[in-house]
């Protein structure tokens, strides 16, 4: 008899993606499928996508499929396998995801919210093993967060904490589509990154940053812009790229000194695009957090990169699964 490989399937299932892998226990991706996520179709589409493209993903290979995670955005009830809404799946209400992916595959699903999953993945794989206290920030487009307390991811009473990126910074702030102002993933996400640097062009602010946009057609360039090209343009000397990202460091500040305030992590781990930017970022940003917290916590903490990159929600997804396997 053939011997057959132990993996689980993970699937990260993003607003404009689907990622699926089969991961062994070792947390490596041995294949992979990346399909667009068909949000238009509505979630019997979306599911029939996942079911195709995790089909694409393992193939005939000599595979023997423990269990699936599946990682999403959103509010997403782990225990009863729901995904209540989603900003990046419109028209998601409660979709029960789980049972019905359960019914194709015959294995057990387990859902997650996606930054919850990239918390676990680099608590079991990543710069959050041995650690017991950290507190998992994505900066991206938007801020989520997964809180690894006492070793264990804390999802909260009914499933969905962890929304440190709709802790209010500036109640008087840009309206956020939760419904609040000046949350802080309205001004230390991406987007607010982005959204900030047209409005300093449009009043008429000298800089290079259009030069460095990839044109897109029918798009004005001024839509082309985005984090990559600001942080190029600071790496060029512009000086509107290198106040904007000096100004976005300043809220990002905000919010680390909160949380470093509020959990006394010993390990504050930062992933998601906008950490790419690296040390122009965060090291004032940083700097800010130490102005503002508490002396003793910030002192036993330690910022790091995140180790899993784009991979992070789908080998959490897959650590999620594999957690449930015997
Ligand atoms: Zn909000």
């Amino acid at each position: 008899m053939m011997n057959l490989n132990s993996v689980v399937l993970g699937i990260d299932l993003g607003g404009t993606k689907i990622l699926s892998a089969a991961v062994d226990r070792q947390g490596k991706v041995l294949c992979r499928d990346l399909t667009p996520t068909p949000v238009a179709s509505g979630h019997p589409g979306v599911i029939e996508a996942i079911k195709e493209s995790a089909g694409r993903a393992i193939g005939h290979k000599p595979f023997d499929t423990k269990a699936v995670g599946l990682a999403a955005a959103g509010l997403v009830e782990s225990a009863g396998g729901i995904v209540h809404t989603s900003p990046n799946l419109p028209g998601w209400t409660d979709v029960s995801i789980t049972q019905e992916l359960a019914r194709t595959f015959g294995k057990p699903v387990f859902i997650i919210n996606d930054a919850h999953a990239a918390a676990i993945g680099e608590l079991k794989y990543g710069a959050g093993r041995g650690c017991r206290h950290f507190i998992f920030i994505t900066l991206s487009t938007g801020i989520g967060g997964g809180l690894v307390l006492d070793g264990k991811i804390y999802e909260g009473f009914s499933g969905f904490g962890g929304e440190i990126g709709h802790m209010v910074i500036d109640d008087d702030g840009p309206e956020c589509a939760c419904g609040n102002r000046g949350c802080w993933e309205m001004l230390a996400s991406g987007k607010a990154l982005e959204r900030e640097a047209r409005r300093r062009i449009a009043s008429g602010e000298p800089t290079s940053i259009l030069s460095y946009c990839r044109p897109e057609p029918e798009r004005a360039q001024i839509d082309c812009l985005n984090a990559k090209t600001i942080h190029t343009a600071a790496v060029n000397g512009d000086i509107l790229a290198l106040e904007l990202i000096k100004r976005h460091a300043y809220y990002v500040g905000v919010g680390l000194a909160n949380i470093v305030n509020i959990f006394n992590p010993e390990r504050v781990i930062i992933g998601g695009g906008l950490s790419n930017i690296g040390d122009l970022l965060l090291k004032p940003a940083i700097e800010e957090a130490a102005r503002r917290a508490f002396k003793q916590p910030f002192k036993g903490v330690r910022f790091m990169k995140a180790e899993l990159g784009a991979d992070a929600g789908v080998i959490g997804a897959a650590a999620l699964a594999w957690n449930h396997v015997m």
